[in-house]
């Protein structure tokens, strides 16, 4: 039998996250390591935004350095990801099971949000994935549905890795090392609380609840990847935060697991 395997969130960073010394670079390497080897992994990604849900079935997705004026060395790496297309099959089943319209793709590589985990969880590159877009301006509801369809894959020897930020205000970044502001520092409180109640009625209508929601996210894509691990958790999923970290002041590196 397959142990079954979490779902998760991660906060994927500033793309240098792979070339850091970092706490966060370090844990989200270390996790590759300590999980159940995964068969495949479905990976969503906040830099993946379309009209509607789309999987990916481009058989070796190249690897995209979707980011500008970083250093030359990031815009040399490579992740050889392929692609499982008996898995990108049982999506569209999940998924038209779930009455959820799904459609798909050759032409998309990976990007940096999908890239960064993988290459520090996995470097050999050596597991299939399959990629998952958002779709934009879906509600937290329905991304957390489109979680749910997922969540029989967790049974199936695959991993769920949701790539996305836990705040993103990229205007209010301050110098590395500065303290959390307290706008910040009281939507991370939120959203740990909520999450580790299980509260999902309350983190469905988060921009209504939450402290500083649009302070915290002027944009939905960066949490939207959240809804989705929530959903793939389940409803009794037990929340477990793995890593929090802070970087530029108000940057969340939360990391979580649902299982
Ligand atoms: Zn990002």
């Amino acid at each position: 039998m397959t142990a079954r395997l979490p779902a998760l969130f991660i906060s994927h960073g500033a793309p240098t996250l792979v070339l850091e010394d970092s706490p966060s670079r370090h844990f989200i390497a270390r996790l590759g390591t300590e999980l159940p080897r995964p068969r495949a992994i479905v990976i969503v990604s906040a830099h993946w935004e379309t009209r509607g849900l789309v999987v990916n079935h481009n058989p070796t997705p190249e690897t995209i350095h979707d980011f500008y004026g970083f250093p030359e060395a990031l815009y040399r790496l490579n992740y050889p990801a392929h692609t499982d297309a008996p898995l990108c099959a049982r999506l569209h089943e999940l998924f038209a099971a779930a009455g959820l319209p799904a459609q798909s793709t050759e032409q998309r590589g990976l990007d940096h949000g999908a890239w960064t985990p993988l290459m520090l969880m996995y470097p050999q590159a050596d597991i299939p994935i399959v990629n998952l877009s958002l779709p934009h301006q879906a509600s937290a509801a329905e991304l957390m549905r489109i979680g749910e369809a997922l969540r029989p894959l967790r049974d199936e020897g695959v991993l769920i890795v949701a790539s996305g930020s836990y705040t993103h205000n990229l205007r209010a970044l301050a110098p590395e090392g500065s303290e959390p502001a307290p706008w910040a520092l009281a939507f991370r409180d939120w959203l740990d609380r909520q999450l580790e109640t299980g509260a999902h009625e309350a983190l469905a209508d988060w921009l209504r609840l939450a402290p500083d929601a649009r302070r915290n996210h002027p944009s939905d894509e960066h949490i939207a990847p959240l809804w989705i691990a929530l959903g793939a958790g389940g409803r009794d999923a037990t929340a477990v935060k793995l890593h929090d970290d802070w970087r530029m002041g108000n940057l969340s590196m939360a990391c979580w697991r649902f299982d």
